[in-house]
């Protein structure tokens, strides 16, 4: 998607802090973190929000749940954390890219 912020960070178009890479996924360090390590799991194909998952490109759902906990611990995290995907407006989705922040390195409260 040329307009894609993420697809550009795929691309290598624009520059980001990533964590890890192979053929289907990217992981890479948010610009404005909201906790002590918070990183993003993005597929590289283009799939708009969690509310464009269907049948046909689920697969990438499992295959980038089965990554975050290996993810959670290379990038530092001990104790727990949290998956977050925001989808459409209320929830505050800026970019329209399907990804799934993985925050942690503290006690996090829950409020919403
Ligand atoms: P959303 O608000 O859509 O759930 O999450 C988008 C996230 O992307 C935000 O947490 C924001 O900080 C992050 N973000 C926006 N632009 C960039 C960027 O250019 N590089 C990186 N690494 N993260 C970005
Ligand atoms: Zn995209």
């Amino acid at each position: 998607m040329a307009d894609c912020l993420f697809c550009k960070i795929i691309s290598g178009e624009i520059p980001s802090k990533k964590l890890y890479e192979d053929d289907k996924i990217l992981a890479f360090y948010d610009i404005s973190p909201i906790a002590p390590v918070h990183f993003l799991v993005i597929p590289k194909e283009h799939i708009q929000s969690v509310d464009a998952i269907d049948e046909k490109n689920s697969e990438i759902v499992a295959y980038i749940f089965q990554k975050i906990g290996q993810l959670a611990k290379e990038a530092g995290i001990e104790n727990g954390y949290r998956v977050i995907s925001n989808c459409g407006a209320d929830a505050g989705q800026s970019v329209l890219h399907l990804h799934f922040h993985v925050i942690g390195g503290k006690e996090l409260s829950w409020q919403a």
